[in-house]
């Protein structure tokens, strides 16, 4: 389990969309944010908001096929991964992980359990969860780091 540093609870996506902006709008270049929670339970709706929190205007959509994608109009660079599809470690060296995360911008990675070896030890893990107790459209956004 994570070591959870805050909790955030949100009840719209724009909710989730206004935590994402004020995330992106304090980023540092080098750091890197592993999202985890299940399918359709809002990371690209975080990421969305942490992109306009970046300053970067372009619509942004899950790279589930492409793996990355880079956008380089905000403050500083995004690389935006999606890995749900990575089956090899390899597969992400062939794309240059390592030289993104060591980079001059912030990478985003959704599913990022699924290459949890590679994650450096400075990731900040953004846990989505829903609680249907709290009703459909409640999140818990639990930001924290991997222990
Ligand atoms: P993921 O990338 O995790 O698969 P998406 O961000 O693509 O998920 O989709 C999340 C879905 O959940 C969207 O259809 C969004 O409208 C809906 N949703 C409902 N409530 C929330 C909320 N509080 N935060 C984020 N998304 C929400
Ligand atoms: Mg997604």
């Amino acid at each position: 389990m994570d070591s959870v540093i805050k909790v955030y609870e949100t009840l719209s996506p724009e909710e989730t969309l206004e935590v994402g902006r004020e995330l992106g709008r304090t980023s540092l270049a080098g750091q890197v944010y592993a999202l985890v929670g299940d399918l359709g339970v809002g990371k690209t709706v975080f990421t969305k908001g942490f992109a306009e929190g970046l300053g970067i205007e372009e619509a942004v959509n899950s790279p589930t096929f492409t793996i990355l994608q880079i956008y380089d109009e905000g403050r500083i660079p995004l690389y935006h991964f999606d890995v749900y599809r990575i089956e090899e470690p390899e597969e992400m060296e062939e794309i240059g992980f390592d030289e993104y995360i060591e980079g001059d911008g912030v990478c985003l990675i959704e599913w990022a359990g699924r290459i949890a070896d590679l994650l450096p030890d400075n990731t900040i893990v953004i846990r989505i969860e829903k609680d249907l107790n709290k009703g459909l459209d409640y999140r818990k956004i639990s930001v924290g780091i991997p222990v």
